[in-house]
């Protein structure tokens, strides 16, 4: 028999889990053979190893990534993350669900993802610039505004992502401000996009309170993870009505019964970098929220939270996924079998790459929206995207999941068909 820890590292494989999730969704839907195997590995696969001079003068060489699932819809598209654990096969992983998620959402783009193996905590502000500028080099022969465009991921930032656009504008001799989303304003960035994964996920959490005939305003909420998911999750839920009963990071977890003033804790957090020590609260661990007494969990830290374990323990009656891969195949069983409803990552945090989307729509066109007309725009697609994969799910009698998994390999794999074998 194997050990805890051994079940949660063979639980834990992204790679295992994203190929699982697409054999099980291409056998429902009856895929053709070779298309099963074309779209159950990734396209293109780049590993480089490249120094960077450190402070102290002494060259250090780093590893980074950049995958890119598939390019049959439009350009790929995926965030850089930089990571101590950053490997092949969870940067694989993250590409081919970046395809799903852009495909649930139906916007025009391929899935990608990228990262260096790096703890940037450890850098100063000039190594982590130096860092950035070489690796968007040795990604330069994949990247662009009609090729593969980047955004940030975990440790990747609105700054990182001016670093990236400005070394590709070096290298062509001119701006390519769609080369990156996720940029600083004033640099060809979109309004509303620090909120969009937030407000998609509360665009979803609402959508599914309705379906399940759950009222906003006497339904509880917990939140793992208070960072830009996490947090504009809380506050636009509180704002909807909802009562946030729990919320955490990664030092520890806060509950109240009576609910926890979101805005108050967002300014806690600013000031003191963690929840720990807000007062009025009971304190709990960083994985209280996913087991607490709630209506609807927004597990919005990190992956393989919810595992065989835990899911047992799991309260809500709604859980709307922030986080990407917060579910093991594992507990995502446990879950079907307690008859949770689940909105997965795919669909439910989709905001972030749409309003990406319109970042690059914007940039092409050099054209700007207002706020409004983003969050109106993204409310839209979001809806739409809810509602099919809801068809899916009650005509096939599938769990969301799995009914927007369906959705999204139908659609990629119809793009790869019409487009037909080079040569
Ligand atoms: P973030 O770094 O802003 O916040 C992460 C939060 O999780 C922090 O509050 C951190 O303290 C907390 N955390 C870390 N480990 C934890 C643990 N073990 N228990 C409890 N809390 C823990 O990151 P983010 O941008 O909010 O992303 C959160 C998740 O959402 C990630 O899985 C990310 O891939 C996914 N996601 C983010 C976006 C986006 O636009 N930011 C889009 C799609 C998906």
């Amino acid at each position: 028999m194997s050990s805890p820890a051994e079940t949660l590292a063979e639980e834990a494989s992204e790679w295992r889990t994203a190929q699982r999730q697409f054999d099980d969704a291409a056998e429902l839907i009856g895929l053709e053979p070779d298309l099963r195997e074309i779209l159950r590995e990734v396209q293109r696969e780049f590993t480089c190893h490249f120094p960077v001079e450190m402070d102290d003068g002494d060259i250090q060489v780093f590893t980074g990534y950049r995958v890119q699932h598939s390019v049959h819809r439009g350009p790929a598209k995926g965030g850089i993350r930089f990571h101590p654990d950053v490997s092949l096969d969870e940067v694989k992983a993250l590409a081919m669900w970046m395809t799903w998620k852009c495909a649930v959402v139906n916007i025009p783009y391929g899935g990608a993802k990228g990262g260096v193996i790096v703890d940037p905590r450890r850098l100063s502000r000039r190594e982590l610039e130096h860092l950035t500028r070489r690796f968007a080099s040795e990604i330069s022969i994949l990247i662009g505004p009609d090729r593969d465009i980047p955004a940030p991921d975990v440790n990747t930032d609105a700054q990182i992502m001016a670093w990236i656009m400005d070394t590709l504008s070096m290298h062509a001799g001119y701006s390519v401000t769609a080369s990156v989303t996720g940029k600083p304003i004033e640099i060809g960035g979109s309004l509303g996009r620090v909120d969009a994964t937030g407000r998609g996920v509360t665009i979803c959490a609402l959508a599914a309170m309705e379906h399940l005939g759950m009222k906003p305003h006497i339904a509880k909420v917990s939140v793992q993870g208070f960072g830009n998911v996490g947090s504009v999750s809380a506050r636009l839920l509180e704002e909807a009505g909802c009562t946030i009963v729990a919320v955490s990071d990664e030092y520890g977890g806060l509950y109240n019964a009576l609910g926890l003033p979101v805005r108050r804790l967002i300014e806690h957090r600013r000031v003191h970098g963690r929840l720990e020590g807000f007062p009025g609260a009971e304190p709990m661990a960083s994985d209280g929220p996913l087991t607490v007494e709630c209506d609807v969990l927004v597990p919005a830290a990190i992956g393989n939270q919810l595992t065989s374990g835990s899911a047992a323990r799991v309260r809500a009656r709604l859980v709307v996924e922030g986080a990407n891969g917060p579910t093991t195949p594992e507990g995502d069983q446990v879950l079907q079998r307690n008859g949770v409803f689940l909105v997965p990552d795919i669909l439910a945090n989709a905001g972030g790459v749409t309003v990406s989307y319109f970042e690059w729509v914007q940039d092409l066109q050099s054209f700007f929206w207002s706020e409004h007309e983003v969050n109106q725009k993204l409310q839209t697609i979001m809806q739409r995207a809810f509602r099919e994969v809801l068809k899916v799910a009650q005509e096939r009698d599938l769990p969301m999941r799995m009914a927007a998994y369906c959705q999204a390999v139908r659609r990629v794999a119809s793009a790869t068909r019409d487009r037909g074998l080079y040569p």
